[in-house]
């Protein structure tokens, strides 16, 4: 019962954007299980925040496996209001920054930078404000506050939703929503200032991811986007993006930069396109026959 109030706290804090929440509610309670391994709370909470973002030769190992290094000499820059991508094989570290970002863990060397001020001295709750991690998940889009709340519980009864909302005071809050618990949870009700877009448990295909996409843009026009690009659609649109392997930058810059490359990012480009191309003319030669 703690921990599912922890939940709803936890997801409250995120809310409009409802972080992980979503999709994945198993992860809230990971999370909430998770010991902290970063340095006590910080005090900044300032009023503006440009979402100038840095990570700046980061080295990091897992505390469970100290002699992995996860990223090495990793630097990343998202300047304000624009998008910056990751990109790279399986293993080289992406979902590792979203970590280190949600300070979740804290590097070893190296420094993260939000607006020029280490991201550790900031207040917690400042930070879970003004930055939405979300994962692409259409659920996110579709379900109530209600619903989300309940997701990983769905034998909780109305009474115990609201039972676990009020121990963590987010009962009124959730009242004075525009419908109550039965608020789309994709409702705009606040603008975080950096939002990351994590396709790891996306299981739409390229157009949908393509809408969700454009509506998450719009609804946060003025964000700056780290999009963590498990796969390479939706790329292209990024300001600059950075291809991660074995936790190090291989190589970085536009689309179009990287294309003219020709190096690991082109081919990566070059294979997908040839698998997509193989599928619809596979498709097209059962349609024929
Ligand atoms: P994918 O595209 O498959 O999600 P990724 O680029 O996001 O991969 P990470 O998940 O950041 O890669 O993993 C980087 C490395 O860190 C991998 O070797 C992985 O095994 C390791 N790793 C990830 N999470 C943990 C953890 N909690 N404890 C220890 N090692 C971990």
């Amino acid at each position: 019962e703690l921990q599912f109030s922890s939940a709803v706290e936890v997801l409250m804090s995120y809310y409009p954007h409802v972080k992980k929440a979503i999709g994945a509610s198993e992860k809230i309670f990971e999370y909430v299980d998770r010991k902290p391994q970063v340095p006590p709370d910080g005090s900044l909470a300032p009023q503006t925040l440009n979402g100038h973002l840095q990570f700046k030769n980061v080295t990091f190992a897992y505390p469970n496996r100290p002699d992995t290094v996860v990223l090495k000499d990793f630097s990343l820059e998202l300047k304000p209001g624009q998008m910056t991508a990751l990109v790279g094989p399986s293993g080289g570290g992406k979902s590792t920054c979203v970590s280190l970002l949600e300070r979740f863990y804290q590097p070893q060397e190296g420094e993260i930078l939000l607006d020029g001020k280490p991201l550790h001295s900031y207040q917690n709750q400042y930070l879970h404000k003004k930055i939405a991690v979300v994962s692409q998940e259409p659920v996110l889009f579709a379900r109530s506050v209600k619903e989300n709340i309940k997701y990983g519980r769905e034998e909780a009864t109305d009474e115990e939703v609201f039972r676990a909302a009020k121990m963590a005071n987010a009962h009124k809050f959730i009242n004075d929503l525009p419908n109550g618990y039965d608020t789309d949870a994709g409702e705009k009700g606040g603008q975080p200032q950096i939002l990351v877009l994590d396709d790891a448990t996306s299981s739409l295909d390229t157009e949908s991811e393509h809408l969700v996409h454009q509506a998450l843009q719009k609804s946060s026009s003025r964000s700056s986007i780290l999009l963590i690009a498990h796969r390479l659609s939706a790329v292209e649109k990024a300001n600059h993006i950075i291809f991660l392997q074995g936790g190090e930058v291989l190589e970085e810059g536009t689309h179009t930069e990287l294309l003219g490359k020709g190096g690991a990012y082109a081919q990566l480009v070059l294979k997908q396109n040839t698998a997509f191309q193989r599928n619809a003319q596979e498709r097209a030669e059962k349609e024929g026959g």
